[in-house]
């Protein structure tokens, strides 16, 4: 069947994933507080850019500040993610086509 063959393609992909980093990855420059700093008035001295890893653990947001080499380095683990995301809803759209042949109940309505 036709079915089982891409699921096992899609296995072999899932297999060869590697790691996969959740969240989200955002850069913003920040005013230091300093009354006397540059920062403060003029929006294009603000200090940064910074890389910021957001994520949700146990329903709580934990931030980390990468720098650009470790976001250089990670990016692929997060490219992951999205690659991950792509292959689940492969997955669930071979595996409804393999139900509705299956139990022979012809095109959905
Ligand atoms: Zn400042």
């Amino acid at each position: 069947m036709d079915q089982d063959r891409r699921q096992h393609e899609l296995a072999r992909r899932l297999g060869e994933l590697g790691f996969a980093l959740p969240g989200t990855i955002t850069e913003r420059t920040k005013t230091c507080g300093k009354p006397t700093c540059r920062c403060r008035d003029d929006i294009d001295q603000r200090h940064g850019p910074y890389i910021q890893w957001t994520r949700t653990e146990n329903g709580k947001t934990v931030t980390r500040q990468l720098t650009r080499d470790q976001l250089g380095r990670y990016q692929p683990w997060f490219d992951n993610t999205r690659r991950l995301r792509e292959l689940t809803e492969q997955l669930h759209t071979v595996s409804i086509e393999a139900i509705i042949a299956a139990e022979g109940w012809g095109a959905e309505s």
